[in-house]
């Protein structure tokens, strides 16, 4: 039997990421609504309570000095932002209803157009774009640059930002959160003080909301502390893009489907990419991967620079320059895994951490917002009653809302896309067509997936495919890396919780999914058993390691990639 990575757990337990309050009560920090993540949820929830302060000043006096703090670990916010985008309006028009901000959002423009294509290795068939496809009326955006423009708007409104800061554990006090303790820092490679060592230090709040996005360290120890575990499995898909300056501007947003990747169910390939003009000179253009696949070494940053030699895409980027690159995980599981509270005694999950992905449409942006709003709402509702929020049932309005919105039916409605899809292409294209007609009546049953993580590994010969790096049009992982900006520091502790010592099969999937060239094979015993070399510097912080046998964890505050226009 080949080995699965889901049988080597990391040494790490999620009750670690938890804790009491420590600092003396006279030295914590306190603050009214603690928000973990500045990304499209957590700004917007920042944003909204601004709003409902300006409205509503004595609430808003009883918060104290710092009624809202934005936790971000990120250099800055946008530097650990990374998405397609193309971007449904809908909840940012919401959100700034009636206000001039609307007008400045910073973005691409509309979709100009669309073409979705099915791919051969020497073939890209137009087909008519599915339903989940059409973006007619959405917009193009960068979500780092988006991600700036919102703290801004936050900040105005009266928020507390604290870039490079890692959110290091949840305090939880007689089951209910009181808010976070920030990560250490300056500490040395073996945990010691460093000359410039400074402690964490606790931050308590009425209420924390949860907007870390894919992946989330609190997140996960949360939804296992309080048991929210949805009734499926969470999955993930890894995402790898760039971006290109071109000379040529591209008209029309592209998808594709197949080509590189391989059809048959036993491989567990699923996904495609993505190619979005960014006005006239700029191309965006990833290719996102499921991280259920089977083979050891599948590698998406290698199908992404595969990918790039197809004439389709060769045509778009020809005379052009790669001038960005950078990785991240997307939440998949949808609806199904969804967990079954979004709220804790004193705590709110949005965004990504609530689960909030649209698989077909590779849309997460637009509910991120709405949820972050709806959790400002809820949070407020009960600090204006004066009501404890730490108390059971205080914050349940927010779960009522966010399950009666649009958010909800759409993920309702494509509920067993994904699952469907881990029986191959074409019985998962069948399937998603049946389900789009019906509005996901059909099939009446639900689809079961397996983790990510508990698939057999296969060895098929998958990386002889990958081209050579010629350092024009495809790229090795550490030029890639390079271009991310990262600033790891490579004397703290490392981050990456895995195994050490593992199956060869399980070391070299380690090696060919990270995109930023982490592990390296290390020693091996002579009977299968190798160690693993972790570079943790490199890490740009893409999640797929949770997905696919270990744990990232935060490393200190500040580290980490420096996107600005991914
Ligand atoms: C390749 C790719 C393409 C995509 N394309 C699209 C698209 O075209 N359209 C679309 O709508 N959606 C798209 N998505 C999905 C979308 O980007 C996400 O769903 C959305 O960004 C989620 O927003 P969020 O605020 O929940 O999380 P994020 O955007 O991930 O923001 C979370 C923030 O929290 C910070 N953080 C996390 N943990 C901690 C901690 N412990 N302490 C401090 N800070 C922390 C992170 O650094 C980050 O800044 C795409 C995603 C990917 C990866
Ligand atoms: S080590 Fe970092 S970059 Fe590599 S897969 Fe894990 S989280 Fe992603």
């Amino acid at each position: 039997m080949s080995p699965r990575p889901l049988d080597f757990p990391p040494p790490f337990d999620p009750s670690e990421a938890i804790a009491i309050p420590t600092d003396p009560p006279d030295e914590r920090i306190q603050v009214g609504v603690c928000v973990v993540g500045a990304g499209p949820a957590g700004l917007a929830c920042a944003i909204r309570l601004g709003q409902l302060m300006e409205e509503d000043e004595a609430t808003a006096e009883r918060l104290g000095e710092v009624p809202v703090a934005v936790i971000e670990k990120g250099k800055q916010p946008g530097s650990h932002l990374l998405s397609g985008a193309v971007v449904n309006p809908r909840a940012l028009r919401t959100l700034f209803r009636g206000r001039p901000e609307l007008d400045e959002l910073p973005s691409y423009g509309e979709v100009p157009g669309e073409g979705v294509y099915l791919m051969t290795k020497s073939n890209a068939i137009r087909i008519p774009p599915p339903p989940t496809m059409r973006n007619h009326g959405n917009v193009i955006v960068s979500v780092a640059e988006l991600g700036r423009w919102l703290a801004g708007k936050a900040e105005a409104g009266g928020a507390m930002l604290l870039p490079e800061t890692a959110a290091q554990k949840l305090l939880v006090d007689h089951g209910v959160v009181r808010g976070i303790r920030t990560g250490d820092k300056g500490r040395g490679r073996n945990g010691e003080e460093l000359p410039n060592f400074e402690p964490g230090s606790d931050i308590t709040a009425r209420v924390t909301v949860l907007a870390e996005g894919t992946a989330g360290h609190l997140t996960g120890a949360a939804v296992d502390r309080f048991g929210l575990e949805g009734a499926h499995p969470q999955l993930w898909a890894l995402g790898v893009k760039e971006v290109w300056r071109v000379p040529k501007p591209l008209r029309q947003i592209v998808h594709t489907m197949g080509w590189p990747l391989r059809k048959r169910a036993r491989y567990g390939e699923f996904g495609g990419s993505f190619i979005y003009p960014m006005g006239d000179d700029l191309v965006s253009l990833g290719f996102v991967a499921g991280l259920e696949y089977r083979d050891a070494e599948f590698s998406v940053h290698d199908v992404l620079q595969e990918f790039k030699t197809h004439k389709l895409v060769r045509k778009i980027l020809d005379g052009g320059e790669r001038v960005a690159w950078g990785a991240k995980t997307i939440t998949e599981g949808g609806y199904q895994a969804l967990p079954t509270r979004f709220t804790a005694p004193g705590l709110l999950l949005a965004g990504e951490s609530a689960g909030l992905v649209n698989v077909p449409t590779l849309k997460g942006i637009h509910y991120a917002v709405e949820s972050g709003r709806l959790a400002a709402e809820a949070a407020w509702r009960a600090l204006r009653r004066g009501e404890n929020p730490g108390r059971i049932g205080a914050l349940d309005s927010y779960d009522d809302e966010l399950r009666s919105s649009y958010v909800m039916r759409d993920l309702r409605e494509v509920r067993n896309m994904r699952q469907a899809f881990d029986k191959g292409f074409f019985f998962g294209g069948a399937y998603a067509s049946a389900m789009t007609v019906t509005k996901g009546r059909f099939p009446p049953k639900e689809f079961r997936s397996e983790p990510n993580g508990a698939h057999e590994l296969i060895r098929t010969d998958r990386a002889k495919s990958y081209p050579k790096p010629d350092g024009k049009l495809t790229f090795d992982k550490l030029s890639s890396v390079f271009l991310s900006g990262n600033k790891t520091r490579d004397d703290q502790p490392n981050h990456i919780r895995i195994r050490r010592d593992v199956p060869l099969r399980v070391a070299e999937l380690w090696v060919s999914m990270c995109p930023a060239q982490v592990y390296e094979l290390g020693e091996s015993d002579g009977e299968g058993t190798v160690t693993v070399q972790v570079n943790a510097s490199n890490c740009v912080q893409c999640g797929a390691i949770t997905a696919k046998g270990g744990r990232l964890t935060p490393p200190e505050g500040g580290s980490g990639p420096e996107y600005t226009n991914t």
